[in-house]
């Protein structure tokens, strides 16, 4: 370790579970480390002084060379079902260096995403290539600015080494920020392979951080929480068109953020069905299977929990969580609808309001028509979609227009909400591809560009309408790969 005032101020809760959740570990130092990304706002926020994470000192901390004042690193243990199959994980490759406490009091996991192995690296190498760090970089902020719940990424460091992957790469770390990275994978891990007492002190750890006002270790109000988290951020995935990609157990975090942005894209055009990731051959992570996959692991994480309800009949048990599920499904539904009812300048709710939003969805469907831009089209009349015409879209506006004007409110009111709730720009895959392209080459003025349009996305400059466009129509279906 070493001395820092660099605004470094680690706590270790997480390091006083039981030794069975986590292996503690050593530095795996890399040879020539070099800053790429900063994001200063975030340091900010954290309580840090920007320009004393610019020195070296702190270069030899976000390269995983040193660990700051306080720390205790350790790699967390987890398992997960991926695709289906239960399998035993943990992070092989990311290493938490501690909880940061804010200005303000609130904890934050400080994790290095590439720091190298760990005795859960399984076949892995522990590394991280530069263009996936870069990729999660940008799409995680991207997300943090349209309001979605997500992990944060406050530095990029390339390590100066070469790892193999298609080809040699260089190796790059991330710096990842999140409310935690309690997964429903690490409740499976403890419930499966540890004792019931390890798997309380990981329920009452996981109450006290992310639900501190839920009484009496009650572990089915835990999961009501935690489940109506889910509803509320998977139907802000629905309605920003973005697919999460590799929904596996180990990836849905108990805090309702987002994390792990391995194959991850946003539509352009809407497409129910969209899959982008390589290996999702059958689809079980499409767009518009995640609230159902979200509900799936839901599921997975009240089995693991029922361990902890020994004082309640099985039969009883078993039936409070049914029903818990159901109010998910539920609440997963009214995030949504409440969402779309906004995007189209809806402030109250119609029973017919569902049938609005499932024929605009249609016809996008049908269409082919950009998902973000059919919004913005519908917000500003003088920005077209060029997909969405003809006599069945004339029908259907005449039906949405009578149905604004029962609201009895002024366009103006309609506008604004309508401006809120619809972005101007998303990371769209092939500006994400450009900028990675570029920053490969050394030139990273593209990323800090694309970086700062995306910051407000609701904001509708006159610069934004470039970042706007979606691909050209020539461009194959986009196609994202794990395991980098
Ligand atoms: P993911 O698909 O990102 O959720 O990762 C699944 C598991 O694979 C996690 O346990 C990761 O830590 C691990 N993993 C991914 N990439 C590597 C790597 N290069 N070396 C070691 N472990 C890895
Ligand atoms: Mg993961
Ligand atoms: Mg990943």
């Amino acid at each position: 370790t070493q001395s820092s005032n660099s605004g470094w101020n680690l706590r270790n809760t997480y390091a006083q579970l039981p030794k069975t959740l986590y292996a503690p570990m050593q530095a795996n130092p890399v040879a020539s480390p070099q800053l790429l990304m900063l994001n200063e706002e975030l340091a900010v926020s954290l309580g840090f002084d920007t320009d004393k994470l610019r020195t070296s000192e702190a270069l030899q901390i976000f390269a995983g060379n040193q660990f700051p004042d306080g720390s205790l690193p350790l790699a967390q243990a987890y398992a997960g079902h991926q695709f289906g199959q239960f399998t035993m994980l943990g992070d092989g490759r990311a290493i938490l260096i501690g909880e940061q406490q804010t200005p303000t009091g609130e904890l934050f996991d400080i994790q290095l995403k590439g720091a190298g192995l760990t005795p859960f690296s399984r076949g892995g190498d522990g590394r991280a290539a530069v263009g996936p760090m870069l990729r999660e970089y940008i799409i995680s902020e991207g997300m943090h600015a349209l309001g979605i719940p997500t992990s944060r990424s406050l530095a990029v460091v390339l390590t100066g080494e070469k790892i193999q992957r298609h080809s040699a790469e260089p190796g790059a770390i991330l710096t990842r920020v999140a409310s935690s990275h309690i997964r429903v994978g690490t409740f499976q891990y403890t419930a499966k392979y540890r004792s019931v007492d390890d798997l309380r002190a990981l329920a009452d750890y996981t109450i006290q951080r992310h639900f501190p006002d839920i009484q009496d270790n009650d572990y089915i109000e835990l999961f009501r929480r935690a489940a109506k988290k889910q509803a509320a951020l998977i139907a802000k995935w629905q309605l920003s068109g973005f697919v999460h990609g590799v929904m596996n157990t180990d990836n849905m975090a108990i805090s309702g953020e987002t994390i792990d942005y391995g194959p991850c894209a946003f539509l352009d055009h809407y497409d129910a069905q969209a899959v982008f990731s390589s290996i999702d051959a059958g689809g079980r992570y499409a767009y518009r299977n995640q609230p159902l996959i979200g509900g799936w692991n839901l599921a997975r994480f009240a089995e693991s929990l029922f361990p902890l309800l020994d004082d309640m009949p099985e039969q009883q048990a078993l039936s409070v969580m049914q029903q818990s599920l159901e109010e998910y499904v539920i609440q997963q539904k009214d995030y949504f609808e409440k969402g779309m009812r906004e995007k189209l300048g809806l402030f109250t709710e119609q029973p017919e309001d569902a049938k609005l939003i499932n024929e605009l969805l249609d016809l996008m469907q049908s269409t082919h028509a950009d998902y973000t831009n059919t919004f913005r089209a519908l917000t500003f009349d003088e920005v077209t979609e060029p997909n969405l015409t003809g006599a069945a879209f004339d029908n259907w506006r005449e039906k949405w227009t009578a149905r604004q004007q029962q609201e009895g409110r002024s366009a103006n009111d309609s506008l604004d909400l309508m401006k809120s709730r619809n972005p101007a720009v998303i990371p769209r895959n092939h500006r994400v591809e450009a900028a990675i392209a570029a920053a490969e080459q050394g030139d990273y003025s593209v990323t800090e560009k694309l970086l700062s349009i995306l910051k407000n996305p609701y904001a509708h400059s006159a610069e934004q309408q470039d970042f706007a466009a979606p691909p050209p129509p020539s461009t194959p279906p986009y196609r994202t790969f794990c395991g980098t």
